[in-house]
């Protein structure tokens, strides 16, 4: 199968089909020829699903213990890894198809990092250029992810107060990031009853767009094909998952990491750092706080917020305590409510999992609501974001090209 680069990664284009066996796919894999052997990949790899001896070519042999993050692809600095799919050939066909009322659907982090593929510092906030350049692509509509974020905060928070005031099992654990539900249910399956049972933010964006959306601008949900624009490799896998079909009709047609939507940018000419500003659409292209869902800590943040709210009848503000262990990589934040101390946390990065997840077993986890997020840091450091500068001059000199 052909491949191109792709922000500096190797990619396939090979169009994924949701009737492919997703317990078999691979979504990265590494190039035997290019590998070194330094071992680097699988310092980062949480479940140990790299083999390899120093010296000599990794390979990754059993889907299964993969939880398709991506980190092994952003960290090597041979740029040995590529990535096996990409619907980047169909969303362009469908982009030129007038039949086709097209919705992106930007995930929260994204807005901070495009610029990093248009030589922009890290963290420059494109918001409304972001929305400038989607509509310059030819999408209909941007029924933003945020606005998603705060929806899965009002089913999670209701689901939270509902397992609090009947003195149900907690803590309550989140859903949104899909490595992590799929590391809980392969190497944690004891948990699964504490997890929320709220779909992720895209999940919610997809089904709104076809139902609630598609009512509102008498849309016929067949001809409505909706591209999430995400910081994650793992997001494609979720995309594909059978659950998320309705009525024979995909929620997520179609997954763009940052670096491919970049590239589809590049392609058409379009500098975002030269966009107008753009408008958010009135429908579902506004958030309260679902922004914070780009950062590690920000699930938490927001929820606690929430159920502040909620039970307080008052905003959470500075009488909060948050505190951040960085040895553990967990984050904390507590806060008196109606007369007791809740307590809640977040899991920065899937290597730390194991043992988080052995406390809960215990008994022994001192939270009410865990946030867990694969990638260090959360979204903002996902498998789909451009490569680090200091990364990205290393695959380069690796290469001898530049792209
Ligand atoms: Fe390991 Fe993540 Fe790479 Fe899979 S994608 S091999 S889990 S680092
Ligand atoms: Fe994807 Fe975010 Fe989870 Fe990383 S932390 S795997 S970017 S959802």
């Amino acid at each position: 199968m052909d491949r191109i680069v792709i922000g500096h990664i190797e990619q396939e284009m090979t169009v994924p089909t949701p009737d492919m066996d997703l317990d078999q796919k691979l979504f990265v894999q590494v190039d035997q020829a290019k590998c070194t052997g330094c071992c680097i990949c699988m310092e980062y790899c949480p479940t140990a699903a790299i083999y390899g001896e120093t010296g000599l070519a990794h390979t990754i042999v059993h889907p299964e213990p993969c939880l398709h993050c991506g980190m092994c692809l952003t960290h090597c600095p041979q740029g040995a890894f590529h990535e096996k799919f990409s619907w980047l050939p169909e969303v362009e066909k469908r982009l030129e198809d007038s039949s086709q009322i097209m919705i992106a659907m930007p995930a929260p982090s994204i807005r901070y990092t495009l610029g990093e593929a248009f030589g922009l510092p890290p963290g420059r906030n494109l918001q409304e250029k972001m929305l400038a350049a989607i509509a310059r692509l030819g999408f209909d509509h941007c029924w933003d992810t945020e606005f998603a974020a705060d929806v899965t905060i009002w089913e999670e928070g209701g689901e939270f107060l509902h397992k609090l005031k009947n003195g149900m099992a907690l803590p309550l654990l989140s859903s949104c990031c899909p490595s992590w539900v799929r590391y809980m249910e392969t190497f944690q399956p004891a948990l699964v009853d504490l997890c929320s049972t709220v779909k992720s933010p895209i999940a919610i964006n997809g089904r709104l767009a076809k139902t609630y959306g598609a009512q509102r601008y008498g849309y016929d949900p067949e001809n409505m094909y909706t591209v999430a624009i995400m910081p994650c490799l793992s997001k494609k896998y979720e995309a594909l998952m059978p659950a998320l079909e309705n009525n024979g009709l995909r929620d997520i047609d179609a997954v763009l990491t940052v670096r491919e939507f970049a590239w589809l940018l590049q392609k058409r000419n379009i500098d975002v750092n030269n966009m107008p500003h753009g408008i958010a659409d009135t429908l579902m292209g506004e958030s309260a706080c679902g922004t914070l869902f780009g950062i590690g800590g920000g699930v938490m943040e927001t929820l606690a917020r929430y159920v502040h709210k909620a039970l307080c009848g008052k905003e959470l503000q500075n009488q909060a305590t948050r505190r951040l262990d960085r040895a553990s990589g967990i984050a904390e934040l507590s806060f008196e409510c109606c007369g007791q101390t809740l307590r809640m946390a977040a899991v920065r990065g899937a290597d730390k999992f194991a043992a988080i997840c052995e406390q809960i077993l215990k008994g022994q986890s001192p939270w009410h609501f865990i946030e867990f997020m694969a990638c260090p840091g959360g979204c903002i450091n996902g498998g789909g974001q451009p490569l680090l500068p200091s990364l990205r001059n290393t695959v380069l000199l690796g290469r001898g090209s530049a792209q």
